[in-house]
């Protein structure tokens, strides 16, 4: 159950998100559309951030696994095999009192009488599935011969692709093939800012094995996982792991686990860590008649082989970034009273802009150009950010609000006025401590990239 300061604390991270160019609606100037959301200048950088550092981890930093990059649209045939335009569906219920439109586990029951959680009436008709894929056409027809779907997952262009991939790659079982890009959903009610989402993406890795291996790599994967979500800065402590129950499960999945976060409105799933046997790539040999079997060199043998597949969100991931490194604490102002300040605590390498730059005056050449050049030093290295405008202190707290873990300010001591021992050297902050030292400006790079990388 939420707090009232779990969803107060939900309220400013949505607040702060809008204000400072994260997340905001999209088409909002028409009042939106429910479920859709845009990224803006500081949201792209961060949703980049993990993307990169996911495919870094997931793919270059690996021999077993390789890359590709599916269309969205895929023939009708692959919906019909793969079970989806069957079975892709949440039970529905419409509230006659209200006219909501619910999902059938968002119905109250009480006492054995269902109630509608938005008007408390209760006239509700019976639960009915509802396919949650976006149907579209392709060509100048619309009729059922050019219908598809927009895909609800990335898994399927991987799997439909398995053997062109294991062809061209000439890789050995067991091996992985990962995938980061857009899925689609229509669900029933979008809600939790962008958790619950119409549009989103995914990073999944279908990593292909023997069916006896199938049980282990699940656990491998789950621990791999967990380990990447400390990496980007997301504590152990706020992720919990869920067994998911057999009755929960689809029929051909052997085991599952559900990485969940805690977020501000309840423990929520960040990434699915699945074993789904051999059921797709079966599926897909079964429906096109093309052999998708892996001819083993040794044993002489041809089989279909098994797939471990962790599935992660990367909105939800970008969501639990932030709420993760939301924080306030005190500061002192430009007179030293003390303020409240509002903190983005991203981990370096997620943090949208890593360095903000600022020249102590913006009326002294000096000092600007010094600070312009090494805005040209750091920028082959690192996204930073210039800014001369207001107090220092401002412009300090500007970047501590966006999560810039690190600060250059160039001042008098850098253009050895004062002692020149300290000419070329640059005060340093720390975001996190706010404490300040001095680094000589040839050594800028090396020790912010020892951090952001
Ligand atoms: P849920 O039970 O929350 O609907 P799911 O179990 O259907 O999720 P999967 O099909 O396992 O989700 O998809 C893998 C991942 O894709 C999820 O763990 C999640 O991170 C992401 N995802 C799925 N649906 C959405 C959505 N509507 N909005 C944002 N991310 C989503």
């Amino acid at each position: 159950m939420s707090t009232p300061s779990d969803s107060q604390r939900m309220e400013k991270i949505v607040s702060l998100c809008k204000r400072r160019g994260f997340i905001f609606q999209s088409s909002e100037i028409y009042g939106g559309l429910n479920g859709l959301w845009d990224y803006g200048p500081l949201g792209v950088e961060l949703k980049r951030n993990l993307k990169n550092y996911w495919w870094r981890v997931m793919v270059h930093e690996r021999d077993d696994v390789v890359g590709m990059d599916g269309s969205i649209l895929m023939n009708r045939a692959v919906w019909k095999a793969s079970g989806h335009e069957e079975t892709f569906s949440d039970p529905m219920v419409d509230c006659r009192s209200c006219k909501a439109r619910l999902r059938a586990d968002q119905v109250i029951d009480k006492k054995g009488v269902r109630q509608c959680p938005n008007c408390g009436g209760k006239d509700l008709t019976e639960p009915r599935a509802f396919n949650l894929m976006f149907k579209t056409y392709v060509g100048a027809t619309e009729d059922e011969s050019s219908m598809t779907y927009l895909r609800p997952e990335t898994a399927q262009a991987i799997f439909v692709q398995f053997k062109t991939v294991l062809e061209v790659s000439r890789k050995k079982l067991p091996f992985g093939i990962a995938q980061v890009g857009k899925a689609f959903r229509n669900e029933i009610n979008p809600r939790n800012f962008t958790f619950r989402s119409r549009e989103f993406e995914q990073m999944e890795l279908e990593y292909f094995c023997r069916a006896e291996e199938g049980m282990r790599l699940l656990d491998y994967w789950l621990k791999e996982r967990l380990k990447f979500y400390e990496r980007i800065g997301i504590s152990r402590g706020k992720l919990h792991v869920r067994e998911v129950p057999e009755e929960e499960r689809a029929f051909y999945s052997k085991a599952n686990y559900d990485i969940e976060y805690d977020f501000p409105f309840g423990l929520q799933e960040l990434e699915g860590v699945a074993y789904r046997t051999d059921y797709d790539l079966s599926q897909h040999q079964k429906a096109s008649g093309k052999s998708l079997e892996y001819f083993d060199e040794e044993t002489k043998q041809k089989f279909i082989p098994h797939v471990v597949e962790p599935s992660a969100g990367v909105d939800r991931t970008v969501l639990a970034l932030i709420c993760e490194a939301y924080a306030e604490d005190q500061a002192p102002d430009e007179k030293g009273k003390m303020e409240t300040r509002v903190v983005l605590r991203f981990h370096p390498r997620m943090a949208p802009i890593k360095c903000g730059i600022f020249p102590l005056l913006k009326n002294n050449a000096q000092l600007v150009e010094k600070a312009k050049e090494i805005v040209d030093l750091l920028r082959p290295h690192m996204y930073v950010f210039y800014d001369e405008s207001g107090a220092i202190g401002r412009r300090y707290r500007r970047q501590d609000e966006i999560g810039t873990p690190f600060g250059v300010t160039v001042d008098f001591e850098t253009l050895g006025e004062k002692d020149a021992t300290l000419r070329n050297t640059v005060t340093l902050r720390d975001r996190d401590s706010m404490k300040q030292r001095r680094v000589a400006i040839g050594e800028l790079a090396g020790t912010l990239l020892a951090d952001i990388t």
